[in-house]
């Protein structure tokens, strides 16, 4: 068979989706930039500096079941996070990170040519698997605070909409949505999907709000407040029938045991991980006002644990082309919305330091 063949075999409206940007491991950011891998200052993803709790490490190298297969209903799992969140364990399904509960949540809800709202500029996972599940992805775009248009999405809803994702705190602004607007929202009559990942560091949350709502959903995850993001380990609380419903969908064994051990002992150091929560955000408050004292940059306020910052004067390209030369990875976007503008995960305290003098190098 020629590889035409095979190409003509492969679903239409596949062929022009465009691929995830995702980001790049720090042994090939190290590579591409030619400093040594202890060189690299990585604050591109989001990612938690201090790395996850240390008993999560001894618990891994000890755990003697690693030939038996995972517990499909995720029972340990999910009273641990039940515990956590503090709602019944029947309103929890984990996913292989929240990334995989998006995929799952459109999968149980589209079909070919359902819409989808996309509040941008966002995350990009949702129009990217929103596209894979066959269905159409409407933007209503974000006003000039990056707060959600309501009244825009109300007039973008229709017989064919069936979901509405919220990041909240947005990714990449950092700005939160109320929750009043989410509740306006979920009036609408479609699944509100409002994806927390960065909760932990804006001590904001919807999820209590879910048992009382058949159609509004939260997304968590541990790969950024709980330094698991290596892991893979994310979760939802839904209302219990979609829960049930994406329990009955999902891949057996969605979550490894190696994600599910560490997920157990990371909610048994809590003391630990909050200490590294709270150095993060006083972090995110001394970046704040260092990017800002440098006076082409124009940071904007972040309840989250990244910081996005438009380019007032220069070429936010020029500026992540020399700030990787240097050996520190950031974000860059140039997008309708997004012109000129970075976007900086929180490090430590000298990781700061490390990109401040750059920035000082270059501009
Ligand atoms: C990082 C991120 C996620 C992905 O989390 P995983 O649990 O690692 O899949 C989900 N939503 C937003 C907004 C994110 O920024």
């Amino acid at each position: 068979m020629s590889s035409g063949d095979i190409q003509k075999m492969i679903r239409g409206d596949l062929g022009s989706l465009k691929a995830y940007q995702p980001i790049a491991p720090p042994d090939v950011l190290s590579e591409r930039a030619g400093v040594p891998i202890e060189g690299v200052i990585k604050l591109d993803g989001n990612e938690n500096p201090y790395g996850c709790s240390p008993m999560v490490g001894r618990a891994l190298a000890g755990y003697p079941f690693y030939h038996v297969y995972p517990d499909p209903e995720q029972r340990e799992l999910r009273k641990a996070l039940a515990g956590y969140v503090g709602v019944d364990a029947a309103h929890i399904v984990a996913g292989a990170g929240s990334d995989e509960l998006i995929d799952l949540i459109l999968r149980l809800f589209l079909e070919p040519g359902d819409r989808v709202i996309n509040c941008i500029p966002t995350f990009g996972m949702y129009p990217f698997c929103t596209e894979i599940c066959g269905g159409k992805v409407i933007d209503v775009p974000r006003d000039k605070s990056y707060a959600i248009d309501i009244a825009g999405i109300k007039e973008a809803v229709n017989e064919k909409t069936k979901v509405i994702f919220i990041a909240s705190p947005n990714n990449p602004t950092g700005n939160i949505t109320t929750q009043r607007d989410i509740l306006e929202l979920v009036k609408l009559g479609r699944v509100v999907v409002v994806d927390e990942a960065y909760s932990e560091f804006s001590g904001t949350t919807v999820a209590p709000l879910v048992p009382e709502h058949g159609n509004l959903i939260v997304l968590r995850s541990f790969s950024k407040w709980a330094g698991l993001a290596g892991l893979r380990i994310g979760y939802g609380i839904f209302p219990t029938l979609i829960a049930e419903q994406l329990l009955k969908i999902k891949q057996p064994y969605n979550i490894n045991l190696a994600a599910q051990v560490a997920l157990q002992e990371s909610l048994a150091d809590m003391e630990y991980l909050q200490g590294t929560v709270q150095k993060i955000i006083s972090e995110r408050e001394r970046l704040f006002a260092r990017l800002g004292d440098l006076r082409f940059l124009k940071p904007f306020p972040s309840q989250a644990n990244f910081i996005l910052c438009a380019v007032a004067k220069g070429d936010a390209q020029v500026i992540h082309e020399g700030l990787q030369k240097r050996g520190v990875f950031i974000r860059y976007y140039d997008t309708s919305l997004l012109r000129n503008s970075l976007r900086i995960s929180v490090g430590r305290p000298e990781h700061t330091d490390a990109l401040i003098d750059a920035l000082k190098g270059i501009c």
